[in-house]
């Protein structure tokens, strides 16, 4: 059975016995609704380190005010007998006061990845995730951290500040995990009606058109316009944009990953997708 922590003190004293028999650490930060992606990660994890730690946490300074935190799926027992299942020895399921004693306020600047894609139209929402990671790195203070690609800008992201603020602490990436019609996991998969659902798969369809256009030396400003095209007609289009994976700026002759990424809404649900390869 996962212990369940839900203050940081208690959290940490459990942690540091474990250290002090040289165990190590894994941590996977999670928002809770679990599914098989978010259960990839702790496979990762448990690969790599003595301890998993997983945390539930809906961290409020990632929404904008009219997102959707208020909404956002808690499903707790759900989660903790998954986790259980997969006998990972720690859930932290700790109080905004916990994570934020001192209030919520921070002057995280995080530069123009941040305020590209996912950051242009969420602005603030990178740097709550990283006020958020940050504290909860602190708190948790493991070996390695896994997350997953479905957030590709939030990984660079986080991979950026940790090689800043926590040199030590080694980030796995995880890919996609997608549902059988290729449609990305996601707890927000949750709110979407039956036909939303069904529908729902073209994005990943279009992703990997795109994809093979590229690899058929299209023009890329041609496989971007039949894309938007057809995902405007599809869905509401937020951004779709093929960009030098390791930077998330234009491809160049330096380029030797491809990111192929998009956001839509279907009717008031977002979702984002990607795929990453070599440029070939
Ligand atoms: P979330 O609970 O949405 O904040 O996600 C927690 C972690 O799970 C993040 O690192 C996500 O990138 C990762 N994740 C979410 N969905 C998937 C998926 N379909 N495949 C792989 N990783 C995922």
């Amino acid at each position: 059975m996962s212990k369940v922590f839900n203050t940081t003190t208690s959290l940490k004293s459990e942690l540091d016995n474990y250290r002090s028999d040289s165990k190590t650490i894994a941590f996977v930060p999670t928002m809770g609704g679990l599914h098989a992606g978010h259960l990839s990660l702790v496979d990762i994890a448990k690969e790599n380190a003595d301890i998993v730690v997983v945390s539930i946490f809906v961290n409020p300074t990632q929404f904008g005010k009219n997102e959707d935190f208020d909404k956002y799926p808690n499903t707790f027992e759900n989660d903790k007998q998954l986790l259980d299942e997969k006998a990972v020895e720690i859930i932290f399921a700790p109080s905004k006061d916990d994570i934020y004693p001192q209030g919520t306020d921070s002057d995280i600047n995080l530069g123009e990845i941040a305020n590209i894609l996912c950051g242009a139209s969420r602005p603030g929402h990178f740097e709550g995730v990283v006020q958020v990671v940050k504290r909860l790195f602190e708190i948790v203070k493991p070996d390695i951290a896994v997350f997953g690609e479905k957030d590709f800008q939030q990984l660079l992201i986080i991979k950026q500040m940790s090689s800043q603020y926590f040199p030590d602490i080694e980030i796995i990436s995880h890919p996609i995990v997608r549902e059988a019609d290729g449609l990305a996991m996601s707890t927000r998969n949750l709110y979407l009606s039956t036909d939303e659902r069904r529908f729902a798969s073209k994005l990943y369809q279009v992703l990997l058109n795109a994809k093979q256009n590229y690899l058929n030396n299209a023009d890329i400003q041609t496989i971007k316009n039949k894309a938007t095209t057809t995902l405007d007609e599809a869905f509401s289009l937020d951004y779709f944009e093929i960009l030098d994976a390791n930077t998330l700026m234009e491809i160049t002759t330096n380029t030797d990953k491809i990111a192929i990424l998009c956001a839509v809404f279907l009717g008031s649900t977002r979702l984002i997708d990607n795929i990453i390869f070599n440029k070939g």
